[in-house]
């Protein structure tokens, strides 16, 4: 078992001025105390994942990632501290012959072996990786469990119900959110709701109307034998893709961090957070709602 550093993690008061007008209270799911080396969302996605690994008596762990994949990360340093193998295959063989850049040397300091692949090559192998068939991938690179791109599993969604089951006395005033950028940490909120409350996920990256919520709905039928009905996703607060933070999104993260003394992840959490404030202020939460935003991860190392 990957040993979490704090859990249950802590929840916040942190109705500010900007959600007090709108009638509505905003909560801090601090997730990105969780662990320091597998923060927040993914370790609630990859501690069922690890169990099923030994249960099986898997010796390595094989998962895909970009350049600079907080998931990649957070399965070598998981890995690393069960004793696992890990092997992470890389969008970009052009990055091979480059020196490392801090997240693919982290990576590689916990132990990981990296291979590089071209773009075709990743979109094949990450196509075939997905639940319960990685056999292709076994037969190029060993044995191993394999997690899909992202981390989002069957599983995955399980272990993320984990943080619903953390809030007590939800109902209906509640909405629970988080960014979405597989929708498995969605998935699995909205599965651990009480009947009532609701999840609201915010889409971080560009144009994943449809298919996040097929998405969301795949994992659900895989992961608890049903669809719900208690979930939605805003397309409005992407800021412009994945990984882009435009001006006023960089302002109100560092705006928020220094009135609340908490560090802002930038290319979830700060989506998320503006989101709120913004849907807030547009008056989209009927007065005496009850926001909790899951705080998902940290911040990058500078
Ligand atoms: C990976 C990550 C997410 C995305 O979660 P999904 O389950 O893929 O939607 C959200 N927040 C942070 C901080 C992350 O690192």
């Amino acid at each position: 078992m990957l040993e979490p550093a704090l859990l249950p993690t802590p929840l916040v008061d942190c109705t500010d001025e900007a959600f007090a007008r709108a009638g509505v209270e905003l909560r801090l799911k601090r997730d990105d105390l969780l662990h320091p080396s597998v923060p927040g969302n993914k370790w609630r996605k990859l501690a069922p994942n690890l169990a099923v690994a030994v249960e099986h008596g898997h010796t390595r762990l094989l998962t895909f990632g970009g350049a600079y994949s907080t998931h990649l990360r957070a399965v070598a340093a998981a890995a690393g501290a069960l004793g696992l193998e890990s092997v992470g295959l890389v969008r970009g063989e052009e990055l091979a012959d480059r020196p490392r850049n801090w997240s693919l040397r982290a990576a590689e300091e916990s132990g990981m072996r990296l291979e590089f692949l071209t773009r075709a090559a990743y979109r094949e192998a990450t196509g075939r990786a997905g639940d319960g068939d990685g056999a292709e991938v076994q037969r190029r690179w060993g044995p191993c469990l394999v997690l899909p791109e992202g981390g989002s599993n069957a599983l995955a969604a399980v272990g993320a119900a984990a943080i619903p089951a953390e809030l007590p006395d939800l109902d209906r005033r509640d909405v629970v959110c988080c960014p979405v950028g597989t929708g498995g940490t969605l998935a699995g909120i909205a599965a651990g709701l009480p009947p009532g409350a609701r999840a609201l996920g915010v889409a971080v990256l560009r144009g994943g109307e449809g298919y996040l919520e097929a998405e969301v709905a795949r994992l659900h039928r895989a992961g608890f034998g049903r669809e719900f009905a208690n979930w939605r996703i805003d397309h409005g607060h992407h800021g412009g893709g994945y990984g882009k933070v435009p001006p006023e999104l960089a302002a109100f993260a560092g705006e928020f961090e220094r009135r609340h003394g908490i560090p802002v992840e930038r290319r979830y959490v700060a989506k998320l957070l503006a989101a709120l404030a913004d849907l807030a202020g547009a008056g989209a939460f009927p007065r005496g709602t009850r926001l909790t935003a899951v705080v998902t991860g940290l911040p990058d190392p500078e």
